[in-house]
């Protein structure tokens, strides 16, 4: 046995799932995963995983991985060489930049791929296609969180860490099914719920596992989150409970803000949100009485037609009771992909370079055509969602899109079809033949993340390694590799021979990586950004100052604006959001038959009341229509959703997605699409 052990190699990785970052090792023989084994050292999760991080990796070994590059001709996919797949790119993105500028073509970088890859993705598109239309998954999801937080602290990031959650006293959840998305972080939560005394509230549309663990919980009626967190707010001042020391000597616009919550009264809330007053009492006493205090928001409030503005709100009631820069505080907007917060802190944003310098700012556009040798364009571009109206408008002629199913994550699906169709050309690079990649031009087979190396950054800032346990599938490439042929192809001097120097590049143009390097990121090791002159990183933001020229954070003003008007016809409330089971759209999951034969497709929650009221049972079908399209779904009656609100999963699991059915609205500030602003109508079907 002990010949057998020596024959097991054990690699270090972070979890290619959500953006809790799970660090563990792995145990392989050749390319036979034998076990996922956790480290009390790994600093996000110690010796946790969910049933993702600890079964979910059967894709890697899939036979439906691709491993040969596909050239579309006369309308049918064939097999190339990659010479001649990546010098077709080249020469087609060449072309097109060439006829119609730099700003026909998009850029998508993957929120799954490494940082060092998103790093490549926008150097490319700004240094090579003089572009900024480069963009990332993170417009799909906190992108108004983002907003919220730069308006008034200064980091788009958690503003702690796991640590603080843990330690904290008061857990406030609004619109973030914790216990299935982020499963490691509401195990900590209810560790510390059951073992130390924290308080929990949450809000939500639907009482899923944390709602029925909350000490309150609130059902707002939908969109209307940002109206009682004001009211709240209001309320706390209102009593002269908020942190007055806190306010004078570190926050800005005080009285300004107080004034514009004139119209949110507990009166103004309970009519608009449907909350009782009462209880909208009980949160504020809550609140007040708690030292401590952090706010764990998601898709729930951040999908919305204004999820800036409501993350805003958030901050705002973080700020005026002083629960910023102390530990067991903050804000927390729980992050999607495991590197959904590193594709936006390397620069893959259209208005970003790495580090989060904007490309309108004269200074930093400097450095980085200094450092590139190159003039660069100093407009923000095109992101993930209006770049598909410019497609339709024929400003975008080209895209390069890079493990992103845009057609089954993308709002209204119907409508992404139609613009791939019309685009000149389509470059994907994946793992699998997707939805998304069956419209390309040109196929790239992509490595995973077991194949290569390269460092993540989890929702906490913290920047980890991956190391490769094995070979990427013969054929495959790991994506970083691919950027830089095509990109030299296309006239660059690229000559990155590991990940490691291109993150040595960032750390050497963004501030907030200086000091960062492969070596002291080695094994479990990891840094949390900002990093600062010294060589030490941030666990806590804002111990001292926010970050803001005068280092005061500020109180923004918001204004209610009344829900968009639903049609009569679409009577019905229809939320979406993940399973503990399934990732996203499914597409990797889909494929560990564990996992797949547990949950093998989707469906349609409905409350008792609702079923009773129409005549539907548990495992009728019915037919979901909205606006802009329609989908057949098996019907689960469940009390976890109420009255007119039904509940879909966001996968679509090998089965017709919700995307179908959201349309094109989008919050004003982000241009996140408004996935969870959706009324639909259903409609029995009579086959089983
Ligand atoms: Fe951890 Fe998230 Fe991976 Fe689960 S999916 S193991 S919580 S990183």
């Amino acid at each position: 046995s002990k010949l057998r052990e020596s024959q097991i190699k054990k690699t270090k990785t972070v979890c290619t799932f959500c953006g809790v970052g799970c660090s563990f090792e792995m145990w392989t023989k050749g390319r036979k995963i034998l076990k996922v084994q956790p480290s009390p050292e790994s600093p996000a999760n110690g010796i946790s995983t969910c049933i993702k991080g600890k079964f979910g990796w059967d894709f890697v070994n899939s036979k439906e991985r691709l491993t040969t590059p596909l050239i579309r001709e006369n309308g049918k996919f064939r097999k190339a060489t990659w010479e001649e797949a990546l010098s077709k790119v080249a020469s087609r993105l060449t072309e097109i930049k060439e006829k119609y500028g730099g700003d026909s073509l998009m850029f998508i970088a993957s929120s799954k791929g490494t940082n060092e890859e998103s790093y490549l993705v926008q150097k490319m598109a700004r240094q090579i296609f003089h572009t900024n239309n480069v963009d990332n998954s993170s417009r799909f999801c906190q992108a108004p969180a983002t907003t919220g937080l730069w308006r008034t602290v200064g980091y788009g990031g958690d503003s702690g860490s796991m640590r603080d959650i843990y330690e904290s006293k008061l857990i406030l959840i609004v619109g973030s099914n914790t216990a299935e998305s982020h499963p490691v972080i509401a195990t900590r939560v209810k560790r510390a719920h059951k073992m130390n005394g924290q308080k929990l509230i949450v809000a939500d549309l639907r009482k899923h596992e944390m709602a029925n663990r909350a000490d309150i919980f609130l059902h707002p009626a939908p969109g209307t989150d940002l109206v009682w967190i004001s009211a709240i707010t209001k309320y706390i001042i209102d009593n002269k409970w908020h942190d007055t020391k806190f306010i004078e000597e570190k926050v800005n616009n005080f009285e300004a803000y107080y004034r514009s919550l004139d119209r949110f009264t507990m009166e103004f809330a309970e009519k608009t949100t449907g909350i009782k007053k009462d209880l909208l009492i009980k949160v504020a006493e809550t609140i007040h009485q708690s030292p401590t205090m952090c706010i764990l928001w998601a898709m729930g409030v951040t999908q919305q037609d204004y999820g800036s503005d409501t993350s805003t709100a958030i901050s705002n009631l973080l700020l005026v009771t002083g629960n910023y820069g102390k530990p067991g505080c903050g804000s927390y907007p729980l992050r999607g992909h495991n590197n959904v917060q590193g594709a936006s802190d390397f620069g893959a944003m259209n208005a970003y370079f790495p580090g989060y310098q904007r490309v309108d700012n004269d200074s930093a556009r400097k450095k980085f055509e200094i450092a590139w040798n190159t003039q660069l364009p100093s407009k923000p571009g095109f992101d993930n969602n209006t770049c598909l109206e410019a497609v339709k408008n024929g400003n975008i002629k080209g895209m390069y899109v890079i493990g992103e199913e845009l057609v089954e994550t993308g709002s209204d699906s119907n409508f992404i079809r139609k613009r791939l169709e019309e685009l000149d050309f389509l470059v994907v690079e994946d793992l699998f033949l997707s939805e998304t990649a069956s419209y390309a031009d040109v196929v790239l087979p992509a490595a995973a993340s077991l194949e290569k190396e390269g460092t993540f950054d989890n929702t906490e800032r913290r920047i980890q390694r991956l190391y490769k346990v094995f070979e990427p599938v013969e054929g495959s490439r790991p994506d970083w590799e691919i950027v830089q042929d095509i990109a030299r192809l296309a006239g660059a001097d690229w000559n990155y021979k590991h990940p490691s120097e291109i993150m040595l590049e960032a750390a050497s143009l963004a501030p907030i990586f200086q000091h960062v390097s492969y070596d002291r990121l080695e094994g479990f090791k990891s840094l949390q950004w900002p990093m600062n002159e010294d060589g030490t990183d941030t666990p806590i933001l804002y111990l001292k100052d926010f970050h803001f020229p005068d280092g005061k954070a500020f109180l923004y003003p918001l204004e209610w604006r009344p829900m968009v008007t639903v049609e009569a016809e679409f009577d019905l409330h229809l939320n979406n959001g993940r399973i503990l089971e399934h990732f996203h759209e499914g597409n990797e999951t889909y494929k560990s038959p564990g996992i797949s034969e547990k949950v093998p497709s989707s469906f349609l929650e409905v409350s008792p009341e609702l079923a009773r009221e129409r005549g539907i049972e548990t495992g009728d079908y019915v037919r979901v229509t909205s606006k802009y399209g329609s989908v057949k779904k098996r019907v689960l009656v469940t009390d976890r959703v109420s009255g007119k609100e039904l509940y879909m999963p966001m996968n679509a699991i090998g089965d017709e997605g919700v995307n179908i059915l959201t349309g094109r609205t989008m919050d004003p500030d982000s241009h996140t699409p408004s996935y969870k602003d959706l009324y639909v109508k259903i409609e029995k079907l009579k086959d089983k």
